[in-house]
């Protein structure tokens, strides 16, 4: 194990997706033995868009039993919820006095989120947002941050909050480097293969959920757009063929290429083996989660553990900033 420090998250706002597997779940499992890591479930992060109580409670415990049903280890991480540790949120406060509001406004997530509001709604916490982010990442002193490519922006911005810190009270914060895969970094919506597949998109045709079953996932691969040549090709003219064939190569380990190479021209066999690929990937993590789902207290103890480890770093490093910037 390096002494290296791995940490990444990601929200409850409703049921993982493909996207979130293949551009991060997947990583995190075969990274975390190798790092000192904290994996955890974002719950105050899923607040910006205010779910109902007991949406939250459910989708967070569903995210654990999840996160340990795609094979994450809590013997090689601290696996908790971040609500949980405290001190995340003072760190956070910290940083939003050190940081120009226009950083935050210029946020494409921001932009993109408070475009669409469902109803109407926009919270200052989505503006605010980055900034809890950079403090659950510094708190911990990451070295490492595994993320799909949506999150590149938001780790350049930790990183400029790290050095601002440093050069006004001394250096005290690692400054984290993303790790973005280079393949499935940027699953697409499959309604809009111009937008990135969310949890929070509203058409749930869009999204393939980790815990679909299968003649969903089937259909919802089906009526994935495309568009009307019968082409089968790569590149931005072709962003709904791109992204099935590029969710076949990573599921299937192969370049973007090797997964086109079998089909002609006519759609129907590519979404068809699209379709087998993610369910025979999907089935087993199903089965798993099915079996651990049915002991939550097991689930909370695992938590309990993890927050247990976390809390013990962000109490040193608070420690340390408050002396810093004259609050102690
Ligand atoms: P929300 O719509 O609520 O923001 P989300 O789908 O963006 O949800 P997050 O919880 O914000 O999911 O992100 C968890 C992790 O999954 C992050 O590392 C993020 O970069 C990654 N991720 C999210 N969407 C995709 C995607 N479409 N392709 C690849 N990675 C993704
Ligand atoms: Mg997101």
């Amino acid at each position: 194990m390096s002494a290296k420090t791995l940490l990444t998250a990601a929200q409850p706002t409703a049921a993982l997706h493909l996207g979130n597997y293949l551009g991060a779940i997947q990583h995190w499992v075969r990274l975390a033995p190798q790092y000192r890591s904290y994996i955890f479930i974002c719950d105050l992060h899923a607040l910006t868009v205010l779910p109902q109580p007991a949406q939250l409670r459910a989708h967070t415990l569903e995210a654990a039993a999840l996160y340990l049903a795609c094979g994450l280890d809590p013997k090689h991480c601290a696996l908790f919820v971040q609500s949980h540790v405290h001190g995340h949120t003072d760190l956070a406060w910290i940083l939003a006095c050190l940081c120009p509001l226009g950083e935050l406004q210029r946020m494409t997530q921001f932009k993109d989120k408070s475009s669409t509001p469902s109803d109407g709604f926009v919270s200052s916490g989505l503006l605010y947002y980055p900034i809890l982010q950079a403090a659950d990442i510094l708190i911990y002193n990451a070295d490492i941050v595994p993320v799909g490519h949506d999150q590149k922006q938001h780790l350049e911005l930790t990183r400029d909050m790290a050095s601002r810190f440093n050069q006004r009270y001394s250096e005290t914060f690692t400054l984290p480097t993303p790790y973005i895969p280079e393949q499935a970094g940027r699953i697409m919506s499959l309604q809009d293969p111009t937008r990135k597949m969310s949890k929070s998109d509203p058409n749930p045709a869009a999204t393939l959920f980790l815990l679909d079953p299968p003649n969903t996932l089937r259909k919802k691969i089906r009526s994935a757009v495309t568009d009307s040549e019968a082409r089968i090709a790569i590149g931005p003219e072709k962003p709904g063929i791109t992204n099935l064939l590029s969710i076949l190569a990573s599921l299937k380990g192969i370049r973007l290429e090797e997964a086109m190479a079998p089909f002609a021209s006519s759609y129907g066999p590519l979404k068809d083996a699209v379709a087998d690929a993610v369910i025979e990937a999907l089935t087993p993590i199903q089965t798993r989660y099915q079996a651990i789902i049915q002991d939550p207290q097991a689930i909370e103890a695992i938590l309990t553990q993890g927050a247990r480890q976390a809390q013990a770093q962000v109490d040193s490093m608070m420690e340390r900033v408050r002396h810093k910037i004259g609050l102690k």
